[in-house]
C-alpha cells in the first residue's frame, strides 16, 4: 500500500544530510564542548559552526545571540517565564494570543497561578491577530507580548512586523513562537523587530529534542536551568553536540531551500484543496486564504469526527491529524478553531494536511482517490448528516 504522511507540522523526517552531519558526533568527535583539550575543542567548534548557521538563517547580529534549548518548548517556556521572572519588578503583565501552542499557553497559565496576569488577545474569523486589539491591552505593566508567527493548526500567518513594532513602542519586549514559520516564510529577525524569536529541530528536517532561542542582545531574562555557565550562561547543561550540529544543517539546507519549496508546496496545497471540493460538498477552509502556510490544510468536513477520518485514511495509508500532535487524544475541541469563532460541532471533523519536501504530486492524487469514498461513507453512518 502507499504510504503518504501529511502531517508534516507535527514533525518531519529528518534529512539524510543532516543525520549524515550528525553521525561522527556520537562516536568520533564525543568530547564534551566545556573542556580544554582537543576532543572538546573540536566538539565546541562544531557548537559554534551550528550556532553561526543559525544566525545567518535569522539574520541576528551575532551567533551569541542564538541559545540552544531541548526543543521548541523548552525556548517558549524560557522565554515566557525567563523575561517575567527579569522583570518581575517592573510589571506583572503579560500578553499572547488564544490560538498559541500550549507551550506558551501552559507556561502563561503556570504565571497566573504564580502571581502574574495575562491577557489572552482574541482572534478573527481566520485567525489573525490584531494590532490595534494590542496596542489596547498594553498598560504600564506589561512586560512581554508573545504571539506566534504562524499557527500550527490552520496555518494562519500573523502579522508579526506590525504587532512587534506596536510592543516597541511601548519599550515592551516581543516573542514570537517561530517554531512552524522556520523554513517556511521568511525570518529575519531584525526586519521583524522581534527580541525573542523560537524555533524546533524536528519541524525543518532536523533531529527532535533540539531547538533554539533568538534573544536580542541587552534583552534581560532568567535562566530557567541552573548549572554550569554553558550557552552563555543562559542554559545549563551539557550541550547535545549531534543535536545541535544537526540543527545546525537543518537550518542551512531551510536558508537555501526555502523560495523554491514554497512555491512547490503552495501549489500542491491548493491542487489538493481544489480536489476536495470538487469532489466533496460541505467542506470548510480553516485559516486564512492567502496569509497561510505554504503546506499547510485545514479541512472541516461537515457532520463527521475527525478521529474516525484520521483513522479510515490511515487505513489507507494516509497519515493526518486533527490539529496539534500535543492536543491528540483529547475529546476537547480545538481551541484554535474554537477561538477562530468555527461552530463546536464544525470544529469535529475539521483535518489538518500538512505537506513537506517528500510530498509529491502522486501522493496528492492518492488522496484524492481514498479521501471521498471515505468521507461518504461516514456521512452515510452520521446520524449529524440525515438529519440535514
Ligand atoms: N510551538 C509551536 C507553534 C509548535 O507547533 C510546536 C510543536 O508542535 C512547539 C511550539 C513545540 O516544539 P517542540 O515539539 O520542539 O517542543
Amino acid at each position: 500500500m502507499r504510504k503518504v504522511y501529511l502531517d508534516n507540522n507535527a514533525t518531519t523526517r529528518t534529512r539524510k544530510e543532516v543525520v549524515e552531519a550528525m553521525m561522527p558526533y556520537f562516536s568520533e568527535i564525543y568530547g564534551n564542548a566545556s573542556s580544554i583539550h582537543h576532543f572538546g575543542r573540536h566538539a565546541r567548534h562544531a557548537i559554534d559552526e551550528a550556532r553561526t548557521r543559525v544566525a545567518r538563517l535569522l539574520n541576528a547580529a551575532s551567533a551569541e545571540e542564538i541559545i540552544f534549548t531541548a526543543g521548541g518548548t523548552e525556548s517558549d517556556n524560557l522565554a515566557v517565564k525567563g523575561v517575567a521572572y527579569a522583570l518581575r519588578n517592573k510589571g506583572n503583565h503579560l500578553i499572547t494570543s488564544a490560538i498559541e501552542h500550549h507551550a506558551i499557553l501552559n507556561s502563561c497559565k503556570y504565571l497566573e497561578k504564580e502571581g502574574w496576569s495575562v491577557t489572552y488577545l482574541g482572534v478573527d474569523e481566520y485567525g489573525l491577530v490584531n494590532p490595534e486589539g494590542l496596542k489596547k491591552a498594553i498598560t504600564d505593566k506589561t512586560v512581554l507580548v508573545s504571539i506566534m508567527y504562524a499557527n500550527n493548526e490552520v496555518g494562519t500567518i500573523e502579522p508579526i512586523r506590525e504587532l512587534a513594532a506596536v510592543a516597541k513602542a511601548r519599550g515592551v519586549y516581543f516573542h514570537a513562537d517561530a517554531v512552524q514559520a522556520i523554513g517556511k516564510v521568511p525570518c529575519d529577525v531584525k526586519e521583524l523587530g522581534v527580541d525573542l524569536l523560537s524555533m524546533s529541530g524536528h519541524k525543518i528536517y532536523g533531529p527532535k529534542g533540539v531547538g533554539t532561542l533568538y534573544i536580542r542582545k541587552g534583552t534581560k531574562i532568567t535562566p530557567l536551568m541552573h548549572g554550569g555557565h554553558h550557552e552563555m550562561g543562559k542554559r545549563a547543561g551539557t550541550e547535545n553536540v549531534p543535536a545541535i550540529v544537526g540543527l545546525g544543517k537543518a537550518a542551512e539546507l531551510a536558508a537555501k531551500e526555502r523560495e523554491a519549496e514554497a512555491k512547490r508546496l503552495t501549489e500542491l496545497r491548493d491542487y489538493l484543496y481544489q480536489g476536495i471540493t470538487s469532489r466533496i460538498q460541505d467542506v470548510r477552509l480553516n485559516g486564512h486564504p492567502e496569509k497561510r502556510l505554504a503546506n499547510t490544510l485545514n479541512v472541516g468536513f461537515k457532520y463527521l469526527e475527525g478521529e474516525s477520518i484520521i483513522l479510515n485514511l490511515d487505513m489507507e495509508g494516509v497519515a493526518v491529524s486533527t490539529g496539534s500532535a500535543c492536543t491528540s487524544g483529547s475529546l476537547e475541541p480545538s481551541h484554535v478553531l474554537m477561538a477562530m469563532g468555527v461552530e463546536p460541532a464544525d470544529t469535529q471533523g475539521s483535518i489538518r494536511f500538512s505537506l513537506g519536501r517528500d510530498t509529491s504530486k502522486k501522493d496528492i492524487e492518492y488522496v484524492l482517490e481514498v479521501l471521498p469514498p471515505i468521507i461518504k461513507r461516514l456521512r452515510d453512518m452520521s446520524p449529524l448528516y440525515e438529519r440535514k
